[in-house]
C-alpha cells in the first residue's frame, strides 16, 4: 500500500504560510496564563472595551423579529443603506448602492478584493512594517506581494519617490494603511497628495485603503481617505473599513468597501462561493453601530490617547529602547535595537527582536510582538488596548528586565 497518498498536503498556495505568528504568540502566553502565571498580554489587536449595549440590543431584536435568514449576498439593503450613509456622513464620499459590499469583517473584504483582482504574479505594493494578513492573502490569490521598507525617519510613511520606484507594469495595486497596525502612524492630506500624483503617473496602479482605525487618531489629527481627497480616483479606489475597532465588535465579524460598481460585484463572486452574506443577525447589530450615537467614540479614543502616553513615555526612559509617539491605532512600535546583542542574567545573548520578546515573556511575563513579524527587525509592537493599571505594570516588569541586562 502507498502510504503517502494518505498523507496530507497542502496546497501550493498555502504550503509556505503558518498561522499568523501574532496569534500563535498570544496562544502561547493564554496557555502560560492558564498554567497560572502572571503573564501580561499586550500581543492581541483587540480593544478591551465590550460593545456598547444599543448594538447588542439591536441584535437581540433581530433575533426576536426573526432575521435569522440568508440576506442579499453582500449586505442587506439596510446594511447597504447604512454604510452608504456612513461614508457619506463622515469620509465625504457619495456611493451608489452597486458600489458598496459587506462582508465577515475587513479580511474578508480584502480577500475578496484580491482573489477577485489578482492574476497569477501581479504585483501589489505594500508599505512595510505592516499587518502581515497583506502579503498572505495577495500570495493566497496567486499575487506577489512587493516590500516597500518605510522606517521612523518618514514616520513610518511610504513616500512618492519609494512609491515611483516600487512601480512596475505588473503592479496591480497600492496598499495603504492609515493609521496603522503596527506602528500606529497615519497619513494626513500633505502625506497623501504626493502619492495620488504618483498614481496619476501610472494609472494601471490601483489604491486599496483599509481605513480600519479611522475613529482612534489623537491630538487633533484629522483623518482622510485618499478617494475624498481626489475625484479621478474614484475609478480605482477601494475604501475598505469596519465596525471591529471603532464599536469593540470584533467577535461580530462585519466589514465594508466602498469602491467601483465592477469591482464590488466581482467581489461579491468571490463571497457568493465562499461565506454568503455576513450574518444577518450581526449586520442589525452593525447598522445600530453606523446609524447609532458616535459620541462615544471620542471618549474612547480619549482613553486609549492617555495609555498610549503612559506607554511611550514608560518606554522611551528605558535606556535602549526608543519609541515614537503614534498618531492613531492602539499600538507603539518601538525599537529595541539598542539592546540587541545583550546579555540575560542568565547569560544568554539577545540576537534579534525575536529573542528580545522571547525572554520578555519568560523574564517578565509579558507578551508583545516581535518587529520581524511586520517586515520591520530590531523593533517591537505593544497592544495597548487594556488597562492603565495594567499598562503600568507590564511597563515596569519591562524597564525592571532590561535595567538588569549587560550591555555590550
Ligand atoms: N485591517 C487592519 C489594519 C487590522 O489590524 C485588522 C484586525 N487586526 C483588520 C483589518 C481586520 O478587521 P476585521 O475584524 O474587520 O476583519
Amino acid at each position: 500500500m502507498d502510504i503517502s497518498s494518505s498523507m496530507f498536503r497542502p496546497a501550493g498556495r498555502i504550503e509556505d504560510l503558518g498561522v499568523s505568528e501574532i496569534l500563535t504568540i498570544t496562544a502561547r502566553a493564554a496557555a502560560l496564563k492558564r498554567e497560572g502565571r502572571p503573564v501580561i498580554i499586550l500581543g492581541a489587536g483587540e480593544p478591551d472595551f465590550d460593545t456598547p449595549d444599543h448594538i447588542k440590543e439591536a441584535a437581540v431584536a433581530a433575533i426576536r423579529q426573526g432575521q435569522t435568514k440568508y440576506t442579499v449576498l453582500d449586505g442587506s439593503p439596510e446594511m447597504k443603506r447604512a454604510i452608504r450613509d456612513k461614508f457619506r456622513r463622515e469620509n465625504g464620499l457619495d456611493f451608489a448602492a452597486n458600489e458598496v459590499t459587506a462582508g465577515a469583517g475587513a479580511k474578508q473584504i480584502l480577500y475578496n478584493a484580491m482573489m477577485a483582482s489578482l492574476n497569477e504574479d501581479d504585483e501589489v505594493i505594500v508599505p512595510t512594517p505592516c499587518w502581515t494578513t497583506y502579503f498572505d492573502i495577495v500570495r493566497i490569490a496567486g499575487g506577489v506581494p512587493v516590500a516597500v521598507p518605510c522606517d521612523d525617519s518618514t514616520g513610518f510613511r511610504l513616500t512618492a519617490e519609494a512609491l515611483e520606484a516600487a512601480i512596475t507594469p505588473r503592479t496591480r495595486w497600492l496598499m495603504l494603511n492609515s493609521p496603522s497596525n503596527p506602528t500606529g502612524s497615519a497619513y494626513g492630506e500633505e502625506d497623501y497628495r504626493p502619492l495620488i500624483e504618483v498614481l496619476h503617473r501610472h494609472p494601471h496602479v490601483w489604491l486599496m485603503v483599509d481605513d480600519m482605525y479611522e475613529h482612534i487618531t489623537y491630538d487633533g489629527f484629522r483623518f482622510v481617505t485618499p478617494a475624498a481627497l481626489d475625484e479621478r480616483l474614484r475609478d480605482r479606489c477601494l475604501t475598505i473599513n469596519g465596525v471591529s475597532k471603532a464599536y469593540a465588535m470584533t467577535g461580530w465579524r462585519l466589514g465594508y468597501a466602498g469602491g467601483p460598481a465592477d469591482l464590488i460585484s466581482a467581489m461579491a463572486v468571490v463571497q457568493s462561493q465562499s461565506t454568503s452574506c455576513p450574518s444577518s443577525v450581526t449586520q442589525a447589530a452593525a447598522i445600530a453601530a453606523l446609524d447609532g450615537p458616535q459620541d462615544f467614540l471620542a471618549d474612547r479614543a480619549a482613553s486609549f490617547a492617555a495609555r498610549r502616553d503612559l506607554v511611550v513615555d514608560a518606554l522611551n526612559a528605558i535606556d535602549g529602547i526608543t519609541c515614537r509617539k503614534p498618531e492613531g491605532a492602539f499600538y507603539t512600535f518601538a525599537s529595541c535595537e539598542g539592546l540587541i546583542g545583550s546579555t540575560t542574567t542568565e547569560g544568554v545573548r539577545l540576537d534579534s527582536d525575536r529573542d528580545f520578546c522571547a525572554w520578555l515573556l519568560d523574564a517578565a511575563n509579558v507578551a508583545v510582538v516581535p518587529g520581524a513579524c511586520f517586515g520591520l527587525p530590531g523593533c517591537f509592537r505593544i497592544s495597548y488596548a487594556t488597562s492603565e493599571a495594567e499598562l503600568g505594570e507590564a511597563l515596569g516588569r519591562i524597564s525592571d528586565v532590561c535595567r538588569a541586562l549587560r550591555r555590550n
